[in-house]
């Protein structure tokens, strides 16, 4: 089986004036000197993109996209394309994300477009899946994943282009997670979707006090994580556990 190093990213969503964000990408960078044994990447918002990529240069953390355009370039008003994600620096894009799938209307058609344009202008696609509270307490939390996954993965996926994130919308920005138990088994159900090698993240409300226990998961790669990506500390302390 093919190794998996771990990856925690962290979405900054829209938060991010160039003060505070270059103090943030600084202090990620700064502590990232110290040994860690996972792939680190911070997504902050377009605007912020180039200043924290210089602010990363010399450390290993990536930068990546928190969206991007199906198509390479023309009349999208407000749209980024992969091919300008790349040209930033980025190396990785979130698509997917499920206040884009909700907020934004974005079906998996959409997220299987937007992976394909990812791979396109070489980068590594972020999809993200997940079940709202309803479809959990229904117990289709699985069927749901598994249908998401069917329809925004294209056919010609491979690990090294793609990682899975497994955000529950009940989750995301809430404070609550799932049990271990649950997340262990929709990750073994996500697995079985994707080539041997991917990896799998789980994101919702990861913090510095329940990463050590969620990140010890056979089955968790490593974490897509919003909040507490805001706080260096906290980021790093993620990291630490991951
Ligand atoms: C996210 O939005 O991807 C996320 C996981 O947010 P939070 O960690 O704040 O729940």
């Amino acid at each position: 089986m093919a190794e998996r190093k771990p990856l925690v990213a962290g979405n900054w969503k829209m938060n991010g004036r160039p003060a505070d964000g270059l103090a943030l990408a600084r202090g990620v960078a700064e502590r990232a000197r110290a040994p860690h044994r996972c792939d680190l990447l911070v997504c902050p918002p377009f605007t912020l993109l180039a200043a924290v990529g210089e602010a990363l240069s010399g450390s290993d953390v990536m930068l990546g996209g928190q969206d991007c355009h199906s198509a390479p370039s023309g009349a999208f008003t407000g749209c980024i394309s992969a091919e300008m994600l790349k040209d930033a620096g980025c190396s990785h894009a979130i698509v997917g994300h499920s206040e884009r799938r909700h907020t934004c209307g974005e079906t998996d058609a959409d997220v299987r477009a937007k992976t394909l344009a990812a791979w396109r202008a070489g980068l590594v696609a972020i999809v993200c899946v997940g079940e709202t509270r309803a479809e959990r307490e229904a117990g289709k939390a699985i069927e749901i994943v598994g249908a998401q996954l069917a329809g925004s993965l294209p056919d010609e996926a491979s690990a090294d282009q793609l990682v899975v994130a497994y955000e529950p919308v009940w989750a995301i920005g809430t404070g609550l997670t799932p049990t271990t138990a649950d997340i262990a088994e929709i990750h073994a159900a996500i697995r079985r979707h994707l080539p041997d090698g991917t990896r799998i993240l789980y994101g919702g409300s990861v913090n510095p006090k329940n990463a050590a226990e969620i990140l010890a998961l056979a089955e968790v790669d490593g974490a897509l994580v919003g909040g507490a990506s805001l706080k260096a500390d906290d980021f790093w302390a993620i990291a630490q556990a991951a």
